[in-house]
């Protein structure tokens, strides 16, 4: 029997997810296939039935635009994913599907490797990935962190003891007393002119993994994090839930990886 996985949502043909389970497959000797199934917002319904009849089927992803939207399709969510409001793990168990989200904890592993506590972090964007984002940072122990988005009038109720919501155009007043600066924004938003103002030791962490190098990157000459590192360790716990085995993460995965990014 072939244990099948998906990745469901909005352009996952062009997801590397297939390339880190079959990676993880043939190293832990599975027989198994993970594939995308690409799904609009007039077939998830459909979709979704039709995935929950599939009787190999372990698990699957969810990705954009569904994260939220898969909630109420579930038997059970974890505490994560209520706190966050969003799932992208979801695995088949006895008592029906599990929502879990990984997204966080993906997002920390590789941060606490390099940092543990931050002046003023700053997180560029709100929307699905940066709830995940302020998540981990909160429950990490990040503190003073100024969040902004574009569209204000959707972080204003962020504001408590441990954020600060922000308007994108006054960026330039904190840029220049932060240490950890993470982009959730899939475009850039940087230039020059900001950038100059940066401490060169501030890290910089960019959720957006094609090209590795993203235009956001390129201003920091060192102290980056890789968004490719948060979709390998996302789905590390996903695996592991599915198959029960161990993935690894080496350098033969990277290398892999990063021939499909480099561009
Ligand atoms: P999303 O829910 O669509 O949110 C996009 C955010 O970017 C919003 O805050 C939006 O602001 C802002 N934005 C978009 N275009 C902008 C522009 N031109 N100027 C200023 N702000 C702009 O997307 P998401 O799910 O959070 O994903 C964000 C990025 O993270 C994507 O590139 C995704 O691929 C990546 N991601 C990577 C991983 C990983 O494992 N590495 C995991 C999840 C996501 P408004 O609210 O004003 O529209």
């Amino acid at each position: 029997m072939i244990k099948k996985a998906y990745v469901i949502g909005s352009k996952t043909s062009e997801s590397l997810s297939p390339i880190i389970f079959n990676y993880w497959f043939e190293k832990n000797n599975i027989e198994g296939q993970y594939s995308y199934r690409e799904i609009t917002p007039t077939n998830f319904n459909e979709e979704i039935e039709k995935i929950f009849s599939e009787k190999d089927l372990c698990g699957f992803n969810v990705t954009i635009p569904f994260k939220e939207k898969i909630i109420n399709k579930l038997n059970t969510i974890d505490k994560h994913s209520q706190e966050i409001g969003a799932v992208n793990c979801v695995t088949k168990t006895k008592n029906g599907w599990l929502g879990s989200n990984t997204d966080w904890m993906g997002f920390a592993q590789p941060l606490l490797k390099k940092i543990k506590k931050a002046k003023n972090p700053i997180v560029l964007g709100y929307g699905g990935a940066a709830k995940a984002v302020l998540y981990a940072l909160k429950k990490k122990g990040f503190k003073n962190i100024t969040v902004f988005n574009r569209t204000f009038k959707k972080i204003e109720h962020l504001n408590d003891e441990y954020v600060n919501a922000a308007e994108l155009a006054k960026l330039n007043k904190y840029i220049d007393k932060t240490d950890l600066i993470i982009n959730t924004i899939p475009t850039n938003i940087l230039d020059g002119l900001l950038t100059k103002k940066i401490n060169k030791k501030t890290i910089a962490y960019d959720l957006v993994y094609k090209p590795k190098e993203t235009p956001f990157l390129k201003y920091f000459s060192s102290n980056k994090i890789y968004g490719i590192d948060m979709l390998i360790y996302q789905a590390a716990p996903c695996f592991k839930l599915w198959f029960d085995a161990n993935p690894v993460i080496d350098k033969g995965l990277y290398e892999i990886l990063e021939e499909k990014i480099i561009k």
